[in-house]
Parts: structure tokens; sequence; C-alpha cells
């Protein structure tokens, strides 16, 4: 089967929505088909059933959100079907900062990006105002946004409260974390209930992108080609556009299907589109693709303090201190945001204590109330590192999907500055622990490191200049004039807090300049 369209989108997760949303918007009329390898979800109305699955029997709340031979090392999530990871996600949506943008002028280090702080704010309130973020103004002045929060912020839970008045003691300010959650009726979607379960949202109050499709499909603006698995974009004879997408169905017993489009935006995600670059061997001049991969680090633990808590209120919801995202340039340089939760550590019901006595009757619950006379606390850290050239995606040949397709293999490597100042960080950070447990006869009960990067990005990494860098600062690949990336593979380095806004306002601003491709 041929296809012929204006615009490709390959890919149907958050990116993609956005950048097909305001392609429409702004070429309206235009023929947009987007493909993506796995399938639909859009039973609304089972999203009650899924979630109550998923609490009676871990049951995946999104069944069928995967495919069985698509998978690789090293991938954080599995999901591929129209929506993307951000079917599952938590919806927070902190920005970035300034701080980001300038590491190698301000602190000689990673790369500075190739485009200004004011022009990424810009689209960051975009993204806010399509996702439908709610959020308050936070306590450090210098990252308040430059156009109004959507939305009221969720209001703080009583554990979020005393959590709140507990944490401030330390000096250290802290805010609701803004999300991309109804506090109103908005985008056609309801209000949170604030029932506990973002993992899959029974209301429609937690933004995800099967949402934006399916209004995309209703005001016939876009055309969705699901189960259909991108292998290979074709080069023109010259070299210099993508004349196809080669593509298989995976429902009409595997017919090829060949999109031919004036503009192609490869917006797979961090991991499937600098693979299928490697597959197609188109936008490597550089021999940078599926190299710098990048994300952040992440400290946690856990704090007992002097504190009536109550876990178990809507605990997905958390504070956030932006504090530390800047770092003065004359001391050894830590970035990182701090994040605080309720906690149910050490309360969970017990028959035995901990020298393994039966606890019955009485017992049980004398032992239950002494473990909850005291609250706690789950602290967290996402700290900034930055990868060196040998952090790589690469084509595994002892690896194959069912049609004969190596498959990606991920390994992270921090640069050599990262990696001398590890110990420094790492001591910050648990002293930022320990001065938090300071207030209220607090005491940090365990420190633990992360051992993955965390919202992984990177791959194909923007800048200006074609020898060091994969596609222009609209994700424009220097080597196809026709042919763009879109969001999270794009990032040189990934940031101290959650990307997901960060590669929503980059798609953005990437989606003004296909519009007019
Ligand atoms: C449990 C969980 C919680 C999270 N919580 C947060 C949070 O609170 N805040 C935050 O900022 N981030 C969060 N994230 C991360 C966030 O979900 C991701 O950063 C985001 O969804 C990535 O979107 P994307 O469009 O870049 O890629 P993806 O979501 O990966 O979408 C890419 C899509 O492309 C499709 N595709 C790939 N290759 C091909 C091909 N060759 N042909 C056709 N289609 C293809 C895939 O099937 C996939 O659907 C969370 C993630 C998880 C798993
Ligand atoms: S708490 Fe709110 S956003 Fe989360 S699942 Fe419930 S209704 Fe949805």
């Amino acid at each position: 089967m041929i296809v012929e369209t204006d615009f490709c989108i390959i890919g149907g997760g958050i990116t993609a929505a956005m950048v097909a949303e305001k392609v429409s918007e702004l070429k309206p009329g235009t023929s947009i088909v987007v493909v993506e390898a796995g399938s639909r979800i859009f039973d609304v109305e089972n999203r009650m059933k899924y979630r109550q699955r998923n609490l009676d029997y871990g049951e995946n709340a999104w069944p069928g959100d995967f495919i069985d031979d698509q998978a690789a090392a090293g991938i954080i999530s599995r999901t591929m079907a129209v929506g993307g990871s951000a079917l599952h996600w938590g919806g927070v949506t902190n920005r970035f900062s300034e701080e980001d943008l300038t590491l190698r002028s301000r602190y000689g280090l990673a790369v500075d990006w190739p485009l200004t702080w004011a022009d990424l704010e810009t689209h960051y309130c975009e993204a806010e105002r399509r996702l439908g973020v709610s959020a308050e103004l936070g306590a450090y002045a210098e990252d308040h946004p430059s156009q109004p929060y959507p939305m009221a912020p969720m209001p703080l839970s009583y554990n979020l409260i005393v959590l709140k008045e507990w944490a401030d003691k330390s000096g250290i300010l802290f805010n609701g974390t803004p999300q991309a959650k109804n506090t109103r009726p908005y985008g056609g979607r309801a209000q949170c209930q604030r029932c506990n379960t973002c993992e899959i949202c029974p209301t429609g109050a937690r933004y995800s992108p099967d949402f934006t499709f399916k209004q995309l499909l209703a005001a016939n603006k876009v055309a969705l080609h699901d189960q259909t698995l991108v292998r290979k974009l074709v080069k023109s004879p010259d070299g210099k556009r993508i004349e196809s997408a080669q593509a298989v169905s995976r429902v009409r017993n595997g017919e090829a299907v060949e999109y031919r489009a004036k503009t192609f935006v490869l917006a797979s995600g961090y991991a499937w589109s600098p693979h299928l670059l490697l597959l197609s061997d188109a936008a490597n001049s550089s021999g940078l693709v599926g190299r710098y991969m990048t994300g952040h680090a992440f400290i946690g633990g856990q704090i007992e303090l002097d504190a009536k808590l109550y876990p178990g209120m809507n605990e997905q919801h958390s504070l956030i201190s932006r504090r530390f995202f800047r770092c003065a340039a004359d001391v050894p340089f830590v970035r990182h945001d701090l994040r605080v939760w309720e906690s149910s550590a050490g309360r969970d019901p017990r028959l035995k204590d901990a020298a393994g006595t039966l606890l019955l009757g009485d017992a049980a619950l004398a032992d239950w109330r002494g473990r909850t006379a005291r609250g706690a606390t789950r602290v967290r850290a996402y700290y900034d590192v930055h990868p060196s050239v040998d952090s790589t995606l690469t084509l595994d040949p002892s690896k194959k999907n069912r049609y004969g397709d190596p498959l990606p293999v991920i390994k992270h490597v921090l640069d050599e500055q990262t990696q001398s100042r590890k110990a420094a960080s790492h001591d910050h950070i648990v002293g930022v622990f320990n001065l938090l447990a300071k207030a209220n006869n607090g005491r940090l009960l365990n420190v633990s490191e992360g051992n993955y990067l965390d919202h992984p990005s990177g791959g194909c990494r923007m800048g200006s200049d074609p020898k060091t860098s994969v596609c222009d600062s609209y994700g424009r690949t220097h080597d196809h004039e026709n042919l763009f990336v879109a969001g999270s593979p794009t990032l040189p380095t990934g940031g101290c807090t959650n990307a997901t806004l960060t590669f929503v306002a980059l798609a953005l601003r990437s989606a003004e300049r296909i519009a007019s491709a």
C-alpha cells in the first residue's frame, strides 16, 4: 500500500500529539498522517475497570500497551501504543531552568543549547496551556512563568501541609509540584477527584495524549495508522531529502506500507528515534546519531520525624523545592531538584514483630500504634549529570525483531567531569536530606542511589554545528531538509527534574518550523 501525505509523523506519543495538533492549526486543511507501531487504547469507558484490576491484582493498567518483540536493553518503559509512555505518566510538569541551556558558558561543562531561555520559556507557557497544567507561583521568583498557569494549583493534602511546614523550617522553600491534572474541567476533560491512581486516571483529569488524538480524529484533522511499524527511511538519490518511510502493518498479515510525504517528523521518543535513523543510515554524517544518550541521576531516602500523618491521601502529589536548580559559578558544581512525598514506610500491618514473635489481637494493634506514632516522608533529588560521547544507543545484531531488524542497546556513560564530582554530589545531597531531617526531631532512615538515568533523552542532539550535532534547534536534521526530530532525542543534556514538559515545549517550537517547511 502507498500513502501520500503532506506530513508524516512517526510515533504517537505526547510529542507527536502536540506536533500534530499545532501543525493542524497552523496549516488548516493540510494532510497529516500519524504512524504508530502500537495499538490505540481509546476505551475510556473501561478505565475504571482496568484501574480496579490494577488495584486488586496488580495487572497492567493499560492492557496490550507493548509489542512483544520490540524491546531493548536499557529502555526503561516498554510502552508502545497511541499515547506512548504518557499513558502511564504521573503528569508532573516541572520546568528546567536557564542554567540548563548555558552549562558551557556558565560553568565550562557539557554544551550550551542552541536557543535562548526566553524562546524556550514562551513554549513552556504554550505547553502548559495545551496540556492543562495546574500550579502555583513557586517560592523562588526567578522561576515564575511569564504567563499565568492555566489552572489553580492542586490543593495540598493534610499530609503535605504538615510536611511543608516541616520542610520549610530548613530554610529551603517548597511548593506543590505543577501537574498536568485538572483542578477544574479543562480541555474537554473532567476535574481531578483525588482518587490516588494516576497511573491510570478513570476521570481523564490527568492529561494523556489519547485525548488529543481522539479530538484530532473527530475533527478530521489527522489520519492515525496504528499497529504500523516504520522500519526504514529511504533517502533521495542525492541524499538531501527523505523520500519515503517503509513500514509494515502489524495487523494486515505484515503488509508493506510506503509513506510518501513532503515532510517527515520523527517523534518516536529517545530510543526508537535514533534507532530508526541508524537502521536507515540517515541523518548521521556527524556520526552522532545514538550518541550523548542522557537523562538525570537520582538519590532518594526516607526520613522519620515527629508528625501525625495519615498516608494514602493523594500520595501521587508531592512538594518540590527549586532552591538548588542554580549553582554559583565559583563553588563546586551541583544542581538538583528536591521532592518530598508522604510515606508509609514502616507502617504496613504485620503479624510478627522484628524478632519474629507472633502478634495477635491487642499485641498486633499495640505494635502498629507504636510504629505509627511518628510520621515518615520520602525524599528524592534528581541531579544534573552530563553524557560522554560514549553514552550510546547502538544496534545489537544478536537481537532482532520478527522482521529481522536489529534491536537497540543503550549504555549510559557520564563524562569525566561528572564522574569526578560524583562523590561530592552524593555528599551534598545527603547533607541536604540531613538538613531537612533536623527539624521536628527527624532522622534519615536510609539513602539509595538510582541505578539508571530517569526521563531519558538524547541520541540526536541539537546544535548549530553539523559536525557536532544531528539537528538544529528546531529538530531539522542537518543532513535532510525535510526530516525533523521532535522532543526528547534532541536534548544535549538531561536537566535535573522531570523532563516531559521540556520535550513538549521543544516539540511545539519545532512545530512552527515544520508547518512552514
Ligand atoms: C510510569 C511513568 C511515569 C512518568 N511520570 C512522568 C512525570 O510525572 N513527569 C514527566 O515529566 N515524565 C514522566 N514520565 C516520562 C514520560 O512519560 C515520557 O518522557 C514521555 O511520555 C515521552 O514521550 P515521547 O513522545 O518522547 O515518547 P514515547 O512516549 O516513547 O512515544 C513514542 C511513540 O513512538 C512509537 N514508535 C517508536 N518507534 C516507532 C516506529 N518505528 N514506527 C512507529 N511508531 C514508533 C512508540 O510506540 C511510542 O508510542 C513517566 C513515565 C512513566 C513510564
Ligand atoms: S487523583 Fe486525579 S488525576 Fe489522579 S487518577 Fe484520580 S482523578 Fe485522575
